[in-house]
This record gives structure tokens, C-alpha cells and sequence, in this order.
């Protein structure tokens, strides 16, 4: 009788910066494991007959298998299996909200103790970076066909790399200067390093891909333009548009959406001052409204800028922040300040325009609301005010107009997303899919990476007639959220 595996219950940390330290630099805070930590973690893993982590995962990777082969010390092998799945393992291993997908559904979550896959992931990735050149796989023969990418953050990015691969002639067109979509202009270096994405961006030119940046579908040319030369388009242009609260002094100095403020930061190297040419004022103390990832990422980032005092201002409590959990604890690591219950009503400004203080209210929670969420309740006659001189508006944001405004027969939900076939990607136009936030609103990269490989089957099936096997990654396309808070 094979013997029973002894429970090893000491899910191993992963070695981070000291907060103190990093709370002031931009290197990446977490250092990723060992090859003898990955190796011990590896072991832990129960190996399932019948997997539950594999259908937490929005793109089904073989996890055990994956797992197996960093147990068994090769390295070389577990990469493989991951790439079969995912072409962003490094991105993926970094910034998948793991907690919610693959290690919720470990066995080991009941006794506190899933299995780091996502540190697991990141470890193979890593490790194939660092062996040198990766090897470039077989490509199929030349189609013929002519395919263009609007976009190319994830579900580009995945869209890009698929049809390559199956042979057709790739263009991606990008509106900034740099590709990557929000893992190069939102997501900060402390957290996912630039060099990471734009390995990936350079692997997929080698494979053939052409890349066009500066590039405004829309302006420089229209949807209907690129028709005229390309087989197929893809629309993977995410949910750029920042929203506002809407509430009086948001046009002071001093106010800025989370998007300007990151893409300052990330794209334009703000923290580099003077080296880069566009800088950004140092602030002394800073307040970002919201509570997902990107109200962290800007926390954090003011933090490194030098600001003494920042502060989280978030209407709902601690348990329904949506960020993740590791990134709201990194926060509090750093010195970060919550304040939990709590409206900014008014933005007050000094006789010179610049923002000086911001008027709150407290809340308390009532009912669950659509999101499932407790809705927050105003306290009536509550309100104080707090000295502030910059403010981070990171509430969520909504799609950018401009392609369906110059496409006139391009199908959009009140909301203003693509409407896209859950199951294909297909539009309301011939030859032209879509996936991403753009169709499904401020949502995930992995489920934004699902939506793009979906569509490259769909759109690989209808410029050759070759129907490829699925891969189950059809649940890549889902509902809109009501509010986005990532
Ligand atoms: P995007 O990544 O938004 O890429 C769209 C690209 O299209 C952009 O480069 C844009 O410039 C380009 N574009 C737009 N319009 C045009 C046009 N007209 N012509 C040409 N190009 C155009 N998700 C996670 O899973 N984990 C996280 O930790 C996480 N953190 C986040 C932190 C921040 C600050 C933000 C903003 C988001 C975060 N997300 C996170 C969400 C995740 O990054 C997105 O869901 C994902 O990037 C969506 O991918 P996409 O390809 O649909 O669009």
C-alpha cells in the first residue's frame, strides 16, 4: 500500500524588502524564492487526483503537474507545463489574485495552508529568464492572413502571441509610446518590474510579431480603415477612462486621477526627476479615495515619493476592501494609514488653487448591495475635516469611447463596453472580436488573458476554417461589475 504523505503545513514566505527600506525605493519589494525554497514549498503540494486548484484557475494550467516538476528539481520541465496554458507566467506568478482562484480552492485552505502557486509560478518564470534566451518554439507556416491587435495589455498581448504562433501575420497597434496596457503604465515597478513586461513584449516580436506604438485607433485611423487592410481585428483597448467622485474641488492643484498619477509614475518615470524629464511634485500628505489595487498601488507610490503621511480613505471596512490582501498588508507594512467608514464630500483649495484640506463623512455599513457587498450608509452631520495636500481619486474606471464613437455600428452596453459572444468574442461587426476590460469592465490580467486566447481561437476557426481544441478557457469573458474599486 503507497504510503501516506505526511502534512506539511508551513506554507514557506517568500524573502521581501524590509518595509522600512522599501518603503522608500521603487525596487520590487518581493524577492521571489530560492530554488531550495520553491523546492521545499513544491513538496508540500498533495498532488490530487482530482485537482480543485485546476478549476479555481481561469485558464486551467496543470497545476500539480507544474508543481510536480519543481518537486522532482526540474525546473526546465515545470515551465513548460505552465506555458502550455499561460503565456505571462512571470506577470501571472506576480499579480493573479491567487487568493481568490487556484489557492482558494486547495485542499490545504482549510487548514490555512494552500499552496503557493502563484510564488510557485513566478519562481519557474524567473528561473527560465535567468538560464538566457528563451528557446523560440515551432511556428506554424505562413496563413496568409492578416490580423490586427488594438491594444496591448493582456488579452493583446495573449491575442498577439496565439495567432503568431498558428501562423498569421500580427499587428499590434498601442496608442502610448509603450506596450504592456496597464502592467507597463498602471501596475508600479515595486510591484511588477518594467523588465519583466517588456521581456515578454520582446519574446513575442521575436516570434514575428509587429508592433505599432503611438498609434490611436480611432484617430490615426478608424476601426473601419483597418478593415480595409486586415483579415481580422481585435479590440483589446481596456477600461482606461478614470471616473471621479464628482464632488466639489476636484479641478484643484493637487487632485489627480489614480491613472495620471501611476502613468506618471510608470510610464514617464516621474520618480526619476531630473533624469526623466517630467517630474511630479513631492507632496506631504496624500490621500487616496478607494480600496482596490490601484488605490494601494498609489498609496504606495506616494509613499516612495517621498510623502510623511498617506492615507487610505475607503467608505466600506476593512473586510470588503477589494485589493488584495497581501498588497493591503504590504501597505500597512509601509506605514500606510486606513481610514475605514469614511466619504470624501469636498475638496478645499487655498486662495491659489491648490488643494489644503478634504472634507469627510463617516459611514456605517446597512444592507448588501448587487456587489454582495454591505452598502455604505451616510451618518448624517458627521463630517470633519482632514489637512491634505494631494489627493488620489482611484474609484475605478470605465472604457475609453473613442472606437465606439467613430464606429458607428459597433455594438456597446449602456455602460459603454464592447459587446463581445462570451463564448467566441465575436462583435457586432464581420471580422472584428473583442475581449479584455474592454468588454467586461475593470476586471483581472488573467481574466482579460483568458478573454484574448478565446478570441484567437474563434478568430484562427474563421480565417482558416480549422477548428482548434478548446482549452477551457471560456470563462475568460464575464458580467461587467457594477463597481470596479480593483
Ligand atoms: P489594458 O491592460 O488596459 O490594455 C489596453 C491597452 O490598449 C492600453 O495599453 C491602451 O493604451 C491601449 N489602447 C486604448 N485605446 C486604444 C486605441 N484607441 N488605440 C490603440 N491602443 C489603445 N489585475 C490583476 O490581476 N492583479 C493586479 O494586481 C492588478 N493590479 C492593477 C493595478 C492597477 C493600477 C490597475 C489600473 C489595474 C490592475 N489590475 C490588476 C487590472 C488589470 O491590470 C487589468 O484587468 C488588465 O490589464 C486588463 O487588460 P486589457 O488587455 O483588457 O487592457
Amino acid at each position: 500500500m503507497a504510503e501516506k504523505k505526511k502534512l506539511d503545513l508551513n506554507r514557506r514566505d517568500m524573502p521581501k524588502q524590509p518595509p522600512h527600506i522599501r518603503r522608500r525605493n521603487f525596487n520590487e519589494v518581493a524577492l521571489g524564492y530560492t530554488p531550495e525554497l520553491a523546492v521545499v514549498e513544491a513538496k508540500r503540494c498533495l498532488q490530487c487526483k482530482k485537482p480543485l486548484c485546476v478549476k479555481g484557475c481561469p485558464v486551467e494550467i496543470d497545476i500539480p503537474g507544474f508543481i510536480k516538476c519543481i518537486a522532482d528539481e526540474d525546473f526546465a520541465a515545470a515551465i513548460r507545463v505552465l506555458k502550455k496554458k499561460n503565456v505571462l507566467p512571470a506577470i501571472c506568478g506576480r499579480v493573479c489574485p491567487q487568493e481568490e482562484q487556484c489557492e482558494k480552492t486547495c485542499v490545504l485552505v482549510k487548514k490555512k495552508a494552500s499552496s503557493a502557486i502563484g510564488r510557485l509560478e513566478r519562481f519557474s518564470a524567473d528561473w527560465e529568464a535567468a538560464q538566457g534566451p528563451v528557446e523560440i518554439p515551432e511556428i506554424r507556416p505562413p496563413t496568409g492572413k492578416k490580423v490586427a491587435v488594438v491594444g496591448s495589455g493582456p488579452a493583446g498581448i495573449t491575442v498577439a502571441g496565439d495567432l503568431v504562433m498558428l501562423g498569421h501575420e500580427v499587428t499590434m497597434f498601442e496608442a502610448l509610446h509603450e506596450a504592456g496596457g496597464v502592467l507597463t503604465y498602471g501596475i508600479p515597478e515595486f510591484r511588477l518590474p518594467k523588465a519583466v513586461v517588456r521581456r515578454e513584449i520582446d519574446y513575442l516580436q521575436k516570434l514575428g510579431l509587429k508592433l505599432v506604438a503611438n498609434y490611436v485607433v480611432g484617430k490615426t485611423k478608424t476601426l473601419d480603415q483597418l478593415l480595409e487592410f486586415y483579415d481580422a481585428v481585435f479590440i483589446g483597448t481596456g477600461a482606461g477612462l478614470p471616473w471621479f467622485m464628482e464632488i466639489p474641488g476636484e479641478n484643484l492643484n493637487g487632485v489627480y486621477s489614480a491613472n495620471e498619477y501611476l502613468t506618471r509614475m510608470n510610464l514617464m518615470g516621474g520618480f526619476k526627476y531630473p533624469r526623466s524629464s517630467t517630474p511630479i511634485k513631492r507632496h506631504r500628505r496624500v490621500a487616496v479615495a478607494g480600496g482596490g489595487n490601484v488605490a494601494m498601488d498609489s498609496a504606495r507610490t506616494a509613499l516612495r515619493l517621498g510623502a510623511e503621511e498617506v492615507y487610505i480613505v475607503y467608505r466600506r471596512s476593512r473586510t470588503e476592501l477589494p485589493a488584495r490582501l497581501e498588497e493591503v498588508e504590504n501597505a500597512e507594512e509601509e506605514g500606510v494609514v486606513f481610514h475605514f467608514l469614511t466619504l470624501p464630500i469636498r475638496l478645499i483649495g487655498d486662495d491659489k488653487g491648490w488643494l489644503k484640506e478634504i472634507e469627510c463623512l463617516r459611514m456605517e455599513l446597512g444592507e448588501p448591495d448587487k456587489s454582495g457587498r454591505r452598502r455604505p450608509v451616510k451618518i448624517e452631520g458627521s463630517n470633519f475635516i482632514m489637512p491634505i495636500d494631494a489627493f488620489v481619486v482611484a474609484v475605478g474606471n470605465g472604457p475609453n469611447p473613442l472606437i465606439p464613437n467613430t464606429t458607428p455600428d459597433l455594438e456597446v452596453t449602456s455602460g459603454g463596453n464592447i459587446v463581445a459572444d462570451p463564448k467566441t468574442g465575436k462583435t457586432s461587426i464581420d471580422k472584428v472580436w473583442a475581449g479584455g476590460d474592454i468588454v467586461t469592465g475593470a476586471a483581472t490580467v488573467i481574466l482579460a488573458m483568458g478573454a484574448g486566447r478565446l478570441a484567437a481561437r474563434s478568430m484562427h476557426e474563421c480565417l482558416t476554417g480549422e477548428k482548434l481544441l478548446t482549452t477551457g478557457t471560456e470563462k475568460g469573458l464575464g458580467e461587467g461589475e457594477e463597481e470596479s474599486e480593483r
